[in-house]
C-alpha cells in the first residue's frame, strides 16, 4: 500500500530492517514482514533518529484536563 505525500521524506537511504546497524533508526517507512525497511538515519543510541523519535512521542499533552476537554469538543462538533 502506497501514500501520496508533499511531505519530504525523513529517511534518507532506507533499507531493510534486518540489515540496519547499530546506531540506525529503526523506524519502519515501508514494506512488509521481512522485506520491512527502516529510515537507516544516523540515530546514536537511540532507537529512532531525532524526527522519528519525536514523531513516535506524538504532540504534547498539557494536562489530562485540557485532553479531556479537546477530546469533548471534537465528539460535539461531530453530532
Ligand atoms: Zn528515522
Amino acid at each position: 500500500m502506497t501514500f501520496a505525500s508533499r511531505r519530504p521524506t525523513i529517511a534518507n537511504a532506507p533499507r531493510p530492517w534486518l540489515t540496519r546497524l547499530k546506531g540506525e533508526c529503526a523506524y519502519p517507512v515501508g514494506g512488509e514482514g521481512m522485506a520491512t525497511r527502516s529510515c537507516c538515519n544516523p540515530c546514536g543510541a537511540g532507537a529512532y533518529c531525532p524526527a522519528h523519535a519525536a514523531a513516535m512521542r506524538g504532540p504534547a499533552i498539557p494536562s489530562a484536563t485540557d485532553y479531556e476537554r479537546e477530546i469533548m469538543r471534537f465528539l460535539e462538533q461531530g453530532r
